[in-house]
């Protein structure tokens, strides 16, 4: 495989993105930034808690025998519940949570040794999978249930607090290790298909800008992760942001599996 990634931070205390890949899958992590003034029922935090996911998913994904991938988010999410340890109040509707996706091959099922297979992904509320497939516009994948809650927007804070990891709201990697199940999952047309994650940070430059998929895709392929993050700093400070924060944490990752002759990033 090739990978390469960059993370920025935006106007908090602290990147709570996170980016991580391992010998054949990667993962992106965006931490949910806590509400000031509310009581989240935690005493570690946003940072901790996207480490701790982090951390529990490699585990996962690495292991000998890796599971289906929303099983692994499952044990991950639980996992991070069992770390809080018994003083934080996970059933507090505004404890730590964050958006996910997750990529790697799809189990070989009987394929040839080292043949190129396809990506199967995972996304959790608002990050971004990007797949290249054949044809010019890429694949682009999210999980945009959080935008269509009852009764429209604007959301009070209670509205968000009742659809979070509810029936018919929207679902988070947080408590509850039934959100992975939850999540949006499937698998390139295309093997080997190069692929690309990417938190909402980045995906502004599509969601706030306008930009086609397709020139995203090829900026990232042109001058990698670390330029799409310059790209929507300079969109940021040149048009503004339609409500929110002008800069929030912005993270990308772009690669390929599998063998060499599949076609590099860059
Ligand atoms: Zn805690």
């Amino acid at each position: 495989m090739r990978i390469s990634f960059a993370s920025e931070q935006g106007q908090g205390r602290a990147n709570e993105d996170r980016v991580c890949a391992g010998g054949d899958w990667a993962l992106v992590i965006d931490g949910a930034t806590a509400v000031p003034g509310v009581d989240s029922g935690c005493r570690h935090g946003v940072s901790w808690m996207v480490d701790r996911l982090c951390g529990a998913l490699a585990a996962e994904l690495s292991a000998e025998r890796p599971a289906p991938l929303a099983d692994c988010l499952a044990a991950a999410i639980a996992a991070v519940g069992r770390a809080h340890g018994g003083e934080c109040d996970l059933e507090n509707p505004d404890s730590p949570s964050a958006a996910v996706a997750l990529a790697r091959p799809e189990p070989s099922g009987g394929a040839a040794r080292g043949a190129a297979r396809r990506v199967e992904y995972l996304v959790l509320a608002d990050c971004t999978v990007l797949l290249a497939e054949d044809g010019a516009e890429p694949t682009a994948v999210t999980d945009d249930r959080v935008d269509h809650l009852p009764g429209g927007r604007p959301y009070s804070a209670e509205l968000v607090r009742a659809n979070r990891n509810a029936e018919g709201g929207f679902w988070v990697a947080g408590a509850v290790p039934e959100a992975a199940y939850r999540a949006v999952t499937g698998v390139s047309r295309r093997a080997g298909a190069p692929f690309a994650l990417m938190t909402d940070g980045c995906a502004r430059l599509a969601a706030y800008y306008g930009h086609s998929w397709r020139g995203i895709w090829r900026r990232l392929e042109a001058e990698g992760p670390e330029s799409l993050v310059s790209w929507v700093r300079a969109e940021e400070r040149d048009h503004g942001v339609p409500g929110g924060k002008l800069h929030d944490d912005a993270t990308a990752a772009v690669g390929v599996f599998g063998p060499a002759a599949a076609r590099p990033p860059r």
